[in-house]
């Protein structure tokens, strides 16, 4: 499953604001474990949108670290733990869980001053430090 597959059962899940048992079933098949650790995420208010002034980032909460999140080209944080899911376009539960919460509109807004984008970015940048260190 590629990601025009991934993001086509996520449309959906936009669409109705609910996952059916069919569309978890197709995720399933095609992601296996990374759908089931995702689906433990979502019921948890992991995924951050931080706004600072014109600034914005997409986080999410993991258990290991806060990573950065793009979800749009499917990178996440902790994948710097992971480089080799980069070349395969492998997803993590990380970038599932806050797809489907995005498609759900279940995306809890910080907002932080203009001023604090630098701490905000030094810390998720750590964290990605911390998972692989040079
Ligand atoms: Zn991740």
């Amino acid at each position: 499953m590629n990601t025009d597959d991934l993001d086509k059962i996520i449309k959906e899940i936009s669409k109705y604001k609910v996952i059916s048992p069919s569309q978890l079933t197709e995720l399933l098949i095609n992601f296996g474990d990374e759908v089931i650790r995702a689906v433990e995420l979502l019921n948890s208010n992991r995924a951050f949108r931080i706004k600072m002034g014109k600034y914005m980032v997409d986080a999410f909460s993991g258990d290991s670290g806060d990573y950065i999140i793009f979800d749009q080209v499917g990178y996440c944080g902790c994948m710097s733990r992971h480089p080799i899911n980069i070349t395969r376009r492998k997803f993590c539960p990380h970038i599932i869980a806050f797809k489907i919460l995005k498609a759900l509109d279940k995306i809890e807004e910080l907002e932080f001053s203009e001023n604090d984008f630098d701490w905000v970015m030094r810390y998720l940048k750590f964290n990605i430090e911390e998972a692989w260190p040079i």
